[in-house]
């Protein structure tokens, strides 16, 4: 029996993160292993949940995140890939408990698939996003190709050059990822440097640039997270075909920005 068996709108949102895997796998995001995909599903433990042994010895998280006491996540496994999770969630990912000091987890289902070696950085997050008592829940981090080019441009090495750029190219960039996007720069994968430094970013902006990497970023559930990085990757598309046609693209004007911004009653910070 799988842990999917035990709740419909669990097994849901599960599915969810299968669907997302697949498209990442698709667009090109997702080559090898790359990428990762944590979700906090605590809200979904039946009783049941409780009383599943651990498949696992505690492991250490590396530091201690009180808020996340006796919560469950889903986390993509180590070294699993994303086109793998897509068809097969639960064997390329696993669900984990964290113990009651918060400073270990345990793996109980369905497998003891070993989660992600950047669990420290999703979990940090995880921890804030329920310190400041938001309704996110999920954190991803994946490599949209045309950001990451982006990133290795001088011009663009700051949240406001960035934002700026991505949100000038069509309207919609600015009324779906209505943050902007955050700047991180390079930090070695893994490191708590990058946890910190990421941290910090996932403060302001739903999704934040890793210089020379990928994008870090959260939403209420992973579709979300993927649709915030889908729309601004869009537009940093349509910024290098606008290149590729020989020329700078003209980018609204500030005006018009500002148009939409108010027009649209955009948010300056997270809605929940
Ligand atoms: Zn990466």
């Amino acid at each position: 029996m799988s842990i999917l068996d035990t709740n419909k709108e669990f097994a849901y949102v599960i599915a969810q993160v299968a669907e997302v895997a697949g498209y990442i796998w698709q667009k090109g995001w997702g080559e090898r292993n790359g990428g990762n995909i944590t979700v906090r599903v605590t809200e979904f433990a039946t009783p049941q949940w409780a009383s599943m042994p651990a498949l696992s010895e505690p492991i250490a998280i590396g530091t201690t995140l009180p808020m996340l006491k006796g919560h469950y996540f889903y986390a993509k496994g180590t070294q699993k890939r994303m086109r793998d999770l897509a068809r097969d969630p639960m064997g390329n990912g696993a669900i984990i408990r964290i113990t009651d000091d918060a400073a270990h987890y345990e793996i109980i289902a369905d497998n003891p698939v070993m989660p992600t070696s950047e669990l420290p950085s999703h979990l940090m997050v995880q921890n804030y996003l329920l310190e400041s008592g938001s309704c996110y829940k999920a954190t991803l981090h994946t490599h949209p190709i045309e950001l990451v080019a982006m990133s290795h441009l001088p011009r663009f090495k700051a949240s406001q050059s960035m934002t700026r750029t991505l949100w000038s190219m069509i309207p919609e960039t600015l009324a779906f990822a209505p943050l902007g996007i955050g700047w991180v720069p390079y930090e070695v994968p893994g490191s708590m440097e990058l946890a910190q430094a990421t941290l910090k970013q996932i403060q302001h902006y739903d999704v934040t640039m890793w210089e020379k990497h990928g994008v870090f970023a959260v939403g209420q559930d992973i579709m979300d997270a993927f649709d915030q990085v889908d729309v601004l990757n869009k537009a940093a598309i349509i910024f290098m075909s606008a290149r590729a046609m020989g020329g700078e693209p003209e980018g609204l004007s500030d005006q018009a920005m500002k148009d939409v911004q108010e027009i649209f009653h955009l948010p300056k910070s997270r809605p929940c």
